[in-house]
């Protein structure tokens, strides 16, 4: 997907994303002023019928409401207690279903009579929920108010209880969910591309050079002077001998890297001593170590040296480990094999002396197409399969592989696969 397309999608979503939120927030803010506006409404009403209902009744404070009436009381009479039913009754027949917390209040004494519910002392003193009534028995001057208090959670519920509402938030969740996804896939699908593009030149370049130096090099034996001389035509063979190697070796890791991911891939395995095959790879770079005033040393201490595995895999595993380390290698590079059996386990260890690789990026190296961010750092030319074949080679022999290393320092990739 072309660049502009892809800004213009996502602002057009953002866009209708964001206004779909605001039109709802406002609608929903509307709503809720509604059914507050009800709730208010429903409360007042239940209230004033409440209230038509016991003003001209006697007031019996509480304590008193299991003994008989005294002959003195004249009915009808209402007991505190009974408040917090009848309350409840009236705010029913009204739309209310929420069982609020009852007090009745002495204005002239400032005092709280009485309180359904302990503790909500504080709540029923503070609540705008108040109103005034006038019991029988009152002293002339004197100011009753029943006070009431809704539980804020309940009240919240009541006041939103509008299924629209509720569905269209998940709905504009679930947009907005969507929306970053689609974003994210579109980012990630970019970092292909780019990945792809990438990975095609790098190969192009890694194919390229050996090829040309194929044929440079064909084209000096074919210099009769040249071809006259043992030691140069022998030098020219080993060139075209070592180049084909590589080529032979870069086309297997792309290709069997490939063919891993694939469930049904398997294994070739054998019993195969170890010793011969290093000395096979490490001779393969004589001359590239040779060019570069390079080292190879090889510490073979393994005792049995044999494992079993897939001879092809085990080959370009340690070409790749031994090829990384003469290429992340500035000056002349020195590498060192060496391998040990520990436990029960085979170990092979590839170290360089070269540029070393950060904490932050020993944590991806091993990632498909991953490549240390090289900024002044290297040159190199690559496509980040290497690492990531070589992992999946030891874990499909049921092995594992560390990797220690230091930034300027050179680094050790140890390999370990069971031996019984
Ligand atoms: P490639 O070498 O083709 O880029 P690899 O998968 O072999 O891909 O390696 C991934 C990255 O790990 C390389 O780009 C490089 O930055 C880093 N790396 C691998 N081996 C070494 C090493 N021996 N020393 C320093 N860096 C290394």
């Amino acid at each position: 997907m072309k660049r502009w397309i892809r800004v213009f999608t996502i602002s057009i979503f953002a866009f209708a994303a964001i206004s779909l939120v605001f039109i709802q927030f406002t609608q929903t803010r509307r709503t809720v002023s509604i059914n507050d506006n009800m709730f208010n409404i429903g409360v007042t009403n239940a209230m004033d019928e409440v209230i038509k209902q016991i003003s001209g009744d006697v007031l019996l404070p509480d304590g008193t409401s299991n003994a008989p009436l005294p002959d003195s009381v004249p009915a009808p009479t209402f007991r505190y207690q009974s408040l917090d039913s009848l309350i409840g009754e009236h705010l029913l027949t009204n739309g209310i279903d929420i069982v609020p917390v009852v007090g009745i209040y002495d204005e002239s004494q400032s005092t709280l009579l009485y309180a359904s519910e302990a503790g909500m002392e504080r709540d029923l003193e503070d609540s705008p929920y108040r109103y005034v009534f006038t019991p029988r028995d009152a002293e002339s001057g004197t100011q009753y108010y029943i006070l009431l208090s809704f539980p804020a959670a309940q009240l919240f519920l009541q006041r939103n209880s509008n299924l629209l509402a509720y569905a269209s938030l998940i709905l504009i969740t679930i947009i907005i969910i969507m929306f970053f996804v689609s974003i994210r896939a579109l980012t990630v699908q970019r970092k292909l591309d780019t990945m792809k593009s990438e990975f095609i030149n790098n190969m192009t370049h890694e194919i390229k050079t050996p090829l040309a130096t194929v044929s440079l090099a064909c084209e000096m034996l074919r210099d009769e002077t040249i071809c006259n001389d043992e030691e140069s035509r022998r030098n020219f063979l080993g060139i075209i001998n070592d180049e084909n190697h590589r080529l032979r070796v870069l086309v297997d890791t792309i290709l069997q890297s490939a063919k891993m991911s694939n469930k049904t891939f398997r294994l070739n395995p054998k019993e195969i001593d170890v010793h011969p095959l290093i000395e096979k790879v490490a001779q393969s770079f004589k001359l590239t170590l040779a060019n570069r005033g390079g080292v190879l040393e090889t510490r073979l201490e393994a005792s049995p040296s044999v494992v079993v595995a897939d001879e092809m895999h085990l080959t370009n595993l340690i070409f790749n480990l031994i090829d990384n380390g003469i290429k992340y290698s500035t000056d002349a590079p020195h590498i060192t094999v060496a391998t040990s059996v520990e436990e029960g386990w085979f170990r092979l260890s590839v170290s360089d002396q070269g540029i070393g690789i950060s904490k932050d990026d020993q944590r991806h190296v091993f990632e498909k197409f991953y490549r240390v961010s090289t900024g002044d750092i290297h040159n190199v030319k690559g496509f980040g399969i290497g690492l990531n074949y070589v992992a999946q080679v030891v874990k499909l022999h049921q092995g594992h592989i560390a990797l220690e290393s230091e930034l300027g320092k050179g680094s050790t990739f140890t390999v370990s696969l069971p031996v019984d």
